[in-house]
């Protein structure tokens, strides 16, 4: 089923496995509208994520958490919408109610909460905590600032503890009911079942339809809480890291406030598993031109060793701050990508490349035209003294129509070789 498993794979915008060009170290090139993958060359003075946070700064608290409110929600457990893709797993709230604002250093206004996901491995490295700095998952609260202009993520990764997290458990069942859903509606209609993706033999997902992912019909949610982001953290008293970054997917957009929680979110290892099934052996239907389902099949654009996480990005100078609970009450503001780190890359940009060709373009037709004119001046020079050698002899003028012909072969080599070095950017 290789063919069925490329097509699938040719329909991603991109993925974390790099066989098929999609890879995180192509996603500078893919064709995605306002494609800031590649950076912004300190132009938003943003910057990239996730990063590396050094030992030395997990270490030392440089300020406190004053600037910091948290305001949990209204949404109620039954306001919120679980879904499931090939890219994971994400909670978005349903309707007009608040899912959490916040209040954060780097800015005077307010931020909402607009839905969170959660990534298979840690995309942010912390050196000197987990497996050399990264963990099992990372869980990103999305929030957008109330005039509209940037973006903050209230972000932690996971590591697996003792205990099950039990607000987590009620998300877990959210997404396990939706996977049961789709997997029984395989079943009930009996459609082709595709097992391609590599992922999926490391992973040894069971055949569809024969696991029980949620029993029941749906969670059974608590009605004396509601969701609350806020207090996810397993450690109340957390502090965090901020820097200026952007998001972690395509198009990679430099406009992201991040506020990475200092110690990890803990979930227990059965939770764990559950929550890489989800993401991992995730299963999606298939349906033909009339909305009929035609198949069934394991989708994900995780890679081989089963990563929903884009690697660490270079700093460019931006600082990292730590924030500690028992921090200096200090003002100290994000530093952002400092323009001397780009004063010998701006040639090397794509911008840089793009005008480099154009040039190149401009050069190659200046050479070709002014070779034709070489050439039809020739002819002319020739002709007039064949002619006048003629007039002197008397015989016909005979070679007109042959140069015309030439002169038009040249032409049309001429806008051939036009078309192709715009279509072709090796040229
Ligand atoms: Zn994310």
């Amino acid at each position: 089923m290789a063919s069925a498993s490329a097509q699938e794979h040719s329909e991603e915008a991109y993925t974390y496995f790099e066989e098929g060009g999609l890879g995180p170290s192509n996603w500078a090139s893919l064709p995605i509208e306002n494609n800031q993958c590649g950076g912004t060359m300190g132009r938003s003075g943003f910057g990239q994520s996730p990063i590396t946070v050094a030992e030395s700064v997990a270490a030392t608290c440089d300020t406190g958490l004053q600037q910091y409110n948290f305001a949990p929600g209204d949404c109620t457990w039954n306001d919120l919408e679980f879904s499931i893709s090939n890219t994971g797993v994400r909670v978005d709230p349903i309707g007009s109610c608040s899912f959490g604002q916040m209040n954060i250093p780097q800015s005077p206004n307010k931020f909402n909460a607009l839905q969170f996901h959660v990534h298979t491995f840690s995309e942010h490295q912390i050196l000197g905590q987990g497996e050399q700095g990264f963990f099992p998952a990372e869980l990103h609260v999305v929030h957008q600032e109330e005039t509209g202009e940037s973006f903050a993520v209230f972000g932690t990764v996971i590591s697996v503890g003792e205990q099950a997290h039990p607000m987590f458990e009620y998300f877990l069942q959210g997404w396990e009911a939706v996977a049961q859903q789709v997997e029984n509606e395989c079943v009930a209609e009996s459609p082709i079942l595709d097992y391609s993706t590599s992922v999926v033999e490391n992973f040894q997902c069971p055949p569809i339809g024969s696991r029980t992912i949620f029993e029941g019909t749906a969670p059974a949610f608590p009605t004396d809480s509601r969701p609350n982001v806020y207090g996810l953290p397993t450690n109340p008293n957390f502090g965090t890291f901020t820097y200026k970054g952007g998001l972690t997917t395509p198009a990679c957009t430099e406009i992201v406030n991040w506020n990475l929680l200092d110690t990890p979110m803990e979930i227990s290892l059965q939770q764990l598993e559950r929550l890489q099934s989800l993401i991992l052996c995730y299963v999606s239907k298939r349906t033909n031109e009339e909305g009929a389902l035609e198949s069934c099949g394991f989708s994900t654009v995780a890679s081989e060793t089963g990563s929903t996480s884009r690697p660490p990005q270079p700093l460019l100078g931006r600082r990292v701050i730590h924030r500690c609970a028992d921090g200096p009450d200090v003002l100290i503001e994000d530093v952002g990508v400092q323009e001397e780190f780009f004063e010998n890359v701006e040639d090397s940009d794509n911008e840089g490349l793009e005008s480099g060709h154009i040039a190149l373009i401009v050069v190659g037709s200046v050479v070709v035209a002014g070779g034709i004119l070489f050439l039809i001046y020739r002819q002319l020079v020739v002709q007039e003294e064949s002619i006048s050698k003629d007039q002197a002899t008397g015989s016909q003028v005979a070679p007109i129509e042959e140069t015309s012909m030439r002169e038009e072969t040249s032409m049309r080599e001429a806008e051939d070789f036009e078309s192709k070095s715009k279509d072709d950017p090796d040229v």
